[in-house]
């Protein structure tokens, strides 16, 4: 089918324009057998974009100058001349003047209705570059709360701060005697408490660690404030939970940003009931301009997967969808591990840190117990329900990877597209297994984040150490053994822009430089024809879209975005700089730079 789509488009077979949909078929047909390009009368398209390079990621990686849309779907690709002949007295015409545009960009991993929330109400420490920093940013939203109000700060790490170390109560408590504080770090995996929010959470010095949690501890044995992975709980389970509007008002704050970045469809990994509910709500007020696939938070026990399971059965099972392909209850989300920030990832070797020095006796651990993972994972097969898995370190990617093979071989079932999530230091058995369970069963697709090396990239650097670090986030390999990823941020792990993405996928440069600028190496680089497509065709698979959206072909959603540069021709180095002049949903303009 794509295939045939093409050759009606690409513009080096066929010198007549085309069309396709909306009963057309038959007369495309005769059309063609005809040679005739005047035989059927053309449909007038409501707009057309023309004078522009078109990159449509479409299966030869044509490139043309405009497209007809019609109802919001792409009915014609071609040259200037075909496709302004198709226009009549109602078409929009839109003059790319000789601008790039590309698919709508799709992430395929974004905590977007969280970390909307986080952007509009929590204290923003993502760029803070010293402890004081984080301190005085504390102090100055401290002075504007009710004492006992809890303040919520985000987007720390310790791999910025010139300290090289983690945020502790220590530092926080001059500045918060009265109120709570969680500052959490940009991982999500950890945080750092001040001492008001340790006593709440009831942890001291003879608090045990809880199962996959860590307490981090000072040398005399007392907690610092810096809890890791499960641990985290204890705090932020008594954080009064946004409220609907604020959960909507984050939603809306996301979509914003995405459109202002080129990006439409998004994968948001890991909601529970009031995220769906805003979303729900949102979409039946046609504010939903984005197309949002979910998966449900299955927990760490069989129970939870049941609920999660529960849920999942009362809605429609993608491809199926709600507002027409804009919001999907994709499946469910486990965590096989922790994370790379916190050397909690399941390792088969122990953890680095400052590159050389061994972390001694520590190789993480997993955060669902593995047989209760694997029982888990059958319960949604057996279901038919898609899996999402975050695997980080190898030890965990392996787990994920055997048990999405013995499930699948258990029971058979074609496209689920079972995912591991990160999948960052995947082993020649993982990698071997994910080839394999793609072309065997459509499933077992990394979701990986390019921008990890960049953006967290120097705490990586710092504690994967020099010969592991080389095999992180290993594209260039997937790519050779014909596995298809999608591209995401992890957002708000690092910034939403899917630019970073392209660039980091080709790059794979870090934010600092503390261990050289590229301590990942470049062997597993990809060019950007490849990222490109992790970041439109390949992601639209992983958020069941990909006869939606994806590429610019004829038929599919007319989901566009257009730059200031071309990608296939500017300096790599550059992509990380792309401006996006205008984003198009359903062939509605979203975003445009000169009406911001
Ligand atoms: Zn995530």
């Amino acid at each position: 089918m794509p295939d045939q789509v093409n050759r009606r488009l690409n513009p080096r077979r066929a010198s007549f324009p085309l069309f396709a949909g909306l009963g057309l078929a038959a007369a495309v047909a005769a059309m063609a057998a005809s040679g005739v390009a005047h035989a059927a009368a053309p449909p007038e398209p409501d707009l057309i974009l023309f004078h522009g390079r078109i990159l449509t990621v479409d299966p030869h990686d044509s490139v043309v100058q405009g497209v007809a849309i019609r109802d919001g779907k792409i009915i014609a690709a071609g040259s200037d001349r075909d496709m302004l002949r198709l226009a009549g007295p109602a078409t929009r015409r839109i003059d790319l003047h000789g601008r790039t545009a590309t698919p709508g960009l799709i992430d395929s991993h974004a905590h977007i209705a969280d970390a909307g929330v986080v952007e509009l109400y929590h204290v923003d420490l993502s760029d803070a570059s010293t402890v004081a920093e984080v301190v005085r940013r504390v102090q100055a939203r401290i002075v504007t709360l009710k004492p006992g109000e809890w303040l919520q700060g985000d987007g720390w790490d310790e791999g910025k701060l010139a300290e090289r170390r983690y945020v502790t109560a220590a530092d926080l408590d001059g500045v918060s005697p009265r109120n709570p504080v969680w500052l959490e770090h940009t991982t999500g995996h950890y945080g750092a408490a001040n001492s008001a929010a340790l006593r709440l959470a009831k942890i001291s010095a003879v608090t045990q660690d809880p199962p996959a949690g860590t307490i981090d501890r000072d040398a005399g044995g007392r907690p610092t404030g810096v809890l890791k992975e499960s641990a985290q709980n204890a705090v932020r389970d008594l954080i009064p939970p946004p409220t609907p509007q604020q959960q909507r008002d984050g939603i809306l704050k996301s979509i914003d940003d995405l459109h202002r970045e080129g990006m439409t469809a998004v994968k948001d990994p890991d909601i529970g009931q009031p995220v769906w509910d805003a979303y729900l709500e949102l979409l039946h007020e046609n504010k939903l301009s984005e197309h949002i696939c979910v998966l449900w938070h299955a927990g760490s026990t069989l129970a939870s997967a049941r609920a999660a399971l529960t849920v999942i059965q009362s809605l429609p099972r993608p491809p199926q969808s709600l507002g027409d392909g804009l919001l999907l209850s994709c499946g469910a989300k486990i965590y096989m591990d922790g994370s790379g920030g916190a050397r909690t990832a399941w390792l088969t070797q122990e953890w680095h840190k400052n590159s050389t020095d061994i972390d001694r006796g520590n190789v993480g651990y997993p955060s669902t117990d593995p047989e209760i993972y694997r029982q888990m994972v059958r319960l949604f097969q057996r279901a038919g329900v898609h899996v999402g898995t975050h695997a980080i370190g190898d030890r965990a990617i392996d787990w994920v990877v055997d048990t999405y093979a013995q499930v699948l071989d258990e029971t058979p079932t074609m496209g689920l597209r079972h995912s591991i999530i990160h999948a960052n230091v995947p082993s020649d058995h993982a990698i071997e297994t994910m080839a394999a369970l793609e072309k065997r069963y459509d499933a077992g697709y990394p979701e990986a984040q390019a921008p990890f090396m960049w953006w967290i990239g120097d705490n990586y650097a710092g504690n994967f150490g020099p010969q592991r670090a080389q095999r992180l986030v290993p594209l260039h390999t997937f790519l050779e053994k014909g596995i298809h990823w999608g591209g995401g941020s992890d957002y708000p792990v690092t910034p939403i822009a899917a630019r970073y993405g392209l660039w980091a996928s080709v790059e794979r440069e870090t934010l600092k430089g503390t261990y050289g600028a590229h301590p990942f190496g470049t062997a597993e680089s990809v060019d950007i024809h490849a990222a490109l497509r992790s970041y439109t065709v390949w992601g639209a698979r992983q958020l069941f879209l990909e006869d939606r959206i994806g590429s610019l072909e004829i038929g599919k959603e007319a989901d566009i975005a257009v730059w200031d540069r071309d990608m296939y021709t500017m300096p790599a180095q550059d992509l990380r700089n792309l401006k996006c002049t205008m984003t198009l949903l359903h062939g509605r303009v979203v975003f445009d730079s000169e009406r911001p």
